[in-house]
């Protein structure tokens, strides 16, 4: 057969290492495995996997991954099982057959953006092996150039799947040749139209357009020729649908787009790189703002070039794109280029070692051995470890925090999925509710159409976020009542036995509605029903019912009651107003001061501390001086638990320092305090202290409402000239 002669030899010219009786061994098996079977277009099946294997052998590819293209389909398609693959082709072929498998059974559907990405995301989080993902890609593409002979629908869902998901991990992957066939076919069946206008209007002036290309190549080629060891000058219309995002999506007219031309200039070293650009910017006028080294800073999927956008005579505008022929390997191939390298096929004279200085370059790494999985984990790197993607059974992606569970899944989908649930399988298996969830499973909520079903109580203490949680409690307040109030009342009487919380009925009621207030709720069997569904935590109030049975109903002149009557007599001295602010939990209108030591502000996270005669001293959670006496355990029953008042009074003016540091330059500080006068802060302290030769320190308190007003504040003093930076000044 021919084909198999073309891939031997692209293979042998692409890879020196290569081993081509393996690979013809792997075709004698896959030929006589798909024997009979017929492709859409009525070729022989085995044509397909031959196919998909010469595009790898093109890209230099090794021979593990040509094999595992030729066997892709075997254990798929017929009735060859993996383990003789293993037996003959070895560990590593078997690993790569096994995940193109895995890969072709994910049911994508890609309906919505974030959907798409979270494909992406899975894919390359699932497989190991970045060359699964390759021959995966090897694979569609070959799909793609043959998609004119299956059905209409299915060159619809094939393209929207390639433009939405292939394409773009291509893109991620830095394989351009791959990454722009694939959306020009894709384009051609999801936008026919504007694909057949592109081309018409392409094809009009074709003559032109060739005549101006090899115009301007033959001012390339005199300009450089012979200047240079190895040089390659090419021109060429840019792809369909880079044209077609300009038009459609950027909405820019025909005329308008710069580079539908470009020029691409090819040389061996980087000097020789920037060499050419002034020589290009010689004879060319650039646009100015048009020019980007991606050579000093390569884009993230490893790309590395110059481009600038110039003018010929004619006034029309192209793009140049100069690089070295290693970085070129790269645009073309992006990480498949790094198989190439690795068996040691060398182009030129640049040693191995040079030509992974892009890999080393990007990874900023060590002088140790730079290995495929440093690679990929660079491209990993905007995968959070800690999510998993799972499916429906329709194929929808749902993400999830890792060590979710079934319920958290259930609820992802529709709160009422969730709530009607009674069983589940993952991956067709029937499994408990319980069981955490893992990347590319498919799971199965069987659901109950019977209407007084709803969820367990159980299930709070087993799920992972908290969204699913909040769900499930508004469920049982919802519908539950009278359960919710059995259940807080069951709870809360144990735990009244459990402390020794005696009283008898009437002092109980009391008691109770006491506690009601506290909560500002309007009744008891309202301040119940929160405990039953777990609005209210027990658990986090039950020391302050302690306290205050202490206080109400014990005799003992405890420490904590003592503290807690100054306070009260202090409150009782003190105007209300002036404590608005602050709502200490617990004690009622209780005299308040705000700690010298943090300055808290409306918006801070607040705790107290019970002071010995001057009512309860207020700093925020993250002050100095909370941290370290919060495990004091003489003291730790003098802080109480504080929150700003729903509405401050806005009047109330708060002091908050701030400390600036800035350059050492006149007029500085001038500037500052008109910044603040015209946003309306009044100054209290103003202190500057300037070190020569190292910049001016200042420090300024002023009154303000609010974290909010703060915020803005310190951006608006950001932005003054000579002003490095702005902190909130902590003792
Ligand atoms: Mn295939």
């Amino acid at each position: 057969m021919d084909r198999i002669d073309e891939l031997i030899r692209s293979m042998k010219q692409n890879d020196a290492q290569c081993d081509a009786d393996k690979v013809r061994a792997a075709f004698e098996m896959a030929d006589s495995a798909h024997e009979g079977q017929m492709r859409k277009s009525g070729e022989p099946y085995i044509m397909h996997p031959v196919e998909v294997a010469i595009i790898l052998a093109d890209m230099g590819m090794d021979t593990e991954s040509i094999v595992a293209a030729l066997l892709h389909d075997v254990v798929e398609d017929t009735d060859i099982p993996l383990e003789d693959l293993r037996r003959q082709f070895g560990d590593e072929t078997a690993h790569l057959v096994d995940g193109v498998t895995k890969l072709s059974k994910i049911p994508f559907s890609s309906r919505e953006e974030h959907q798409a990405e979270n494909v992406r995301k899975m894919l390359i989080a699932m497989a190991k092996d970045v060359r699964v993902i390759i021959i995966k890609l090897a694979d569609r593409l070959h799909n793609m150039r043959t998609i004119e002979h299956v059905s209409e629908q299915k060159q619809r869902d094939k393209s929207l799947e390639t433009m939405e998901v292939y394409a773009p991990i291509a893109h991620r992957m830095g394989i351009r040749a791959i990454k722009e066939e694939l959306e020009d076919i894709s384009l051609r069946y999801l936008d026919p139209i504007a694909y057949q206008e592109i081309s018409a209007r392409l094809q009009t002036g074709k003559e032109e357009r060739e005549k101006f290309l090899s115009q301007i190549l033959r001012k390339f080629q005199e300009r450089l020729q012979g200047h240079y060891n190895n040089l390659a000058i090419e021109g060429r219309v840019k792809s369909m649908y880079s044209i077609y995002r300009k038009l459609y999506v950027q909405g820019r007219s025909f005329d308008e787009i710069f580079d539908v031309y470009a020029i691409r200039v090819l040389v061996d070293t980087v000097n020789e790189c920037y060499n050419v650009l002034g020589e290009v910017h010689d004879i060319f006028r650039p646009i100015p703002n048009r020019f980007k080294d991606y050579i000093s800073t390569p884009k993230a999927n490893m790309y590395q070039s110059l481009h600038t956008t110039v003018f010929d005579k004619s006034a029309t505008p192209f793009e140049v794109q100069i690089r070295t022929f290693d970085m070129h390997h790269t645009a073309e191939y992006g990480i498949a280029a790094h198989w190439k390298y690795k068996v040691g096929v060398r182009q030129g004279k640049d040693s191995l070692e040079e030509k992974i200085a892009w890999v080393r370059q990007l990874l900023e790494s060590q002088k140790d051995s730079v290995d495929a999985g440093d690679i990929i984990g660079s491209i990993k790197s905007d995968l959070t470890a800690d999510e998993v993607y799972v499916f429906t059974p329709k194929g929808d992606v749902i993400s999830l925090p890792l060590g979710a569970s079934i319920i958290d899944f259930a609820y992802a989908i529709h709160t009422e999925v969730g709530n009607r649930m009674i069983g589940a399988k993952i991956d067709g298996r029937m499994v408990s509710l319980d069981t955490q969830v893992h990347t590319g499973q498919i799971i199965n909520i069987i659901t109950t159409s019977a209407k007084d079903h709803g969820p367990s109580r159980d299930w709070i203490n087993i799920v992972k976020t908290s969204s699913t949680r909040s769900k499930i409690r508004a469920w049982f307040k919802k519908e539950r009542r009278d359960e919710n109030i059995a259940q807080g009342k069951a709870e809360l009487e144990k735990e009244f036995r459990r402390n020794n919380i005696l009283l008898d009925d009437k002092e109980m009621e009391a008691f109770l509605i006491r506690l009601t207030k506290n909560q500002r709720l309007n009744s008891l069997d309202e301040f119940l029903a929160a405990l039953g569904y777990g609005g209210i935590s027990l658990s986090k109030i039950m020391p302050r019912i302690k306290e205050q049975y202490q206080k109400l109903y014990k005799d003992t002149e405890s420490e904590e009651k003592r503290l807690q009557k100054q306070v009260e007599k202090a409150a009782a001295q003190k105007p209300k107003a002036a404590t608005s602010a602050v709502i200490v939990e617990g004690l009622e209108n209780c005299l308040t001061k705000y700690s010298k030591c943090c300055n808290p502000l409306p918006g801070d996270h607040i705790i107290g501390f019970i002071t010995r005669g001057h009512g309860v001293s207020i700093h925020t959670q993250s002050c100095s001086n909370v941290v370290g006496p919060m495990f004091d355990s003489e003291q730790a029953d003098r802080w109480v638990e504080c929150r700003w008042a729903d509405v401050v009074e806005r009047e109330e003016m708060f002091k908050s320092t701030v400390d600036i540091y800035g350059k050492d330059r006149p007029g500085l500080l001038v500037d500052i305090s008109i910044a603040l006068n015209n946003m309306h802060v009044p100054i209290y302290a103003l202190t500057a202290k300037e070190q020569p030769g190292e910049g001016t320190a200042i420090q300024i308190t002023f009154g303000i409402r609010n974290t909010e007003q703060l915020t803005h504040i310190t951006r608006s003093l950001r932005k003054i000239a000579g002003v490095d930076g702005v902190e909130r000044a902590m003792q």
